[in-house]
């Protein structure tokens, strides 16, 4: 199976790029708006240790959103269940940085991966803990997850975004201000931004995201029941407003990030990385969705039978 995935990815790879039509990068964030849209790779991890990679897939690039994920496994470890008393696990149907039902619902945000309710898990994560270790605590997850200690924070793309995201910035004062931040939200915000300018290569976050897909071989960091639950949520709200277009064409949980990157699982089959920096309209990869719905297809991998 694995030289027929190979060949599969290497034309996936070679069509994408004849394709070209990568949309644009993130430039709300300065640092992430010099980046090329013109790139793409890909990685495939399967049961028992395999890796099956094409185009960029050992190219470093910033996980954004994606992290979110993986905090969202830290405070599941930490507090379980109770985390559901400060976010909820609706999808939005807004932007990823929208305020708008924040004040409908009295600051409790619609889900953990929208940036309001990723905003109040790292807030979460920040107890009792300072930000510095607060971040070490996500990379340890990652590493320990990818079986690999090479994952750093891009300092530059951090600083970058704490210099201009007012969004978030108002995000985070109105969180306060309905009493479901407990940190001062410049602290809270240094931690998000932080935690966002995760880089990490395709094979690494594909390796990252088995303890998730729950993979043969992989390490044990999540009961299984808490890998269906964040399944679930990636499923329901891994592409913000545009995740019922990606359940629709995919079929299985994903979650995606400004940088271009999208973490794809396939329970028990594969966790697949995606990177490719040009997005469309939702704020997600252009070309990574629309390989995340080729490969799907391909290998008739759906969460839907
Ligand atoms: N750091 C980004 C922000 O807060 C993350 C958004 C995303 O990747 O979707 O705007």
């Amino acid at each position: 199976m694995t030289d027929a995935l190979k060949t599969f990815l290497t034309d996936l790879d070679l069509d994408i790029r004849a394709q070209g039509d990568w949309g644009q990068v993130a430039d709300y964030i300065p640092e992430l708006g010099r980046i090329d849209p013109a790139q793409f790779g890909i990685a495939v991890a399967l049961p028992g240790g395999g890796m099956v990679s094409a185009g960029q897939a050992r190219q470093r690039f910033s996980i954004q959103s994606v992290s979110k994920v993986f905090s969202l496994a830290c405070v599941l470890g930490r507090i379980g269940e109770q985390i559901w008393t400060r976010v909820g696990r609706e999808p939005s149907g807004q932007r990823f940085d929208s305020i708008l039902a924040l004040e409908h619902e009295n600051g409790r945000p619609r889900n953990p991966f929208i940036n309001a309710g990723a905003l109040v898990t790292t807030d979460e994560l920040l107890t009792g803990r300072a930000p510095k270790e607060t971040l070490a605590e996500i990379l340890g997850f990652l590493r320990a997850a990818a079986e690999d200690d090479d994952i750093h924070i891009d300092k530059a793309v951090a600083r970058s975004e704490a210099a201009t995201g007012h969004r978030n910035a108002a995000l985070a004062h109105y969180l306060k201000s309905c009493d479901n931040l407990r940190n001062p939200p410049e602290i809270t915000l240094g931690t998000y931004v932080h935690q966002c300018a995760i880089e990490m290569t395709c094979e690494q976050l594909a390796r990252a995201g088995r303890v998730i897909a729950q993979l043969p071989g992989a390490p044990r960091m999540l009961t299984p029941l808490k890998a269906r639950r964040i399944s679930a949520l990636m499923m329901m709200c891994g592409h913000y407003d545009g995740s019922g277009d990606f359940a629709f064409r995919v079929g299985l949980p994903a979650k995606s990030g400004v940088g271009g990157g999208i973490l794809l699982i396939a329970p028990g089959q594969a966790s697949i990385a995606i990177w490719s920096p040009g997005l469309d309209g939702y704020g997600n990869s252009r070309m990574g969705s629309h390989a995340a719905e080729r490969l799907a297809h391909h290998m008739g991998w759906s969460v839907f039978g």
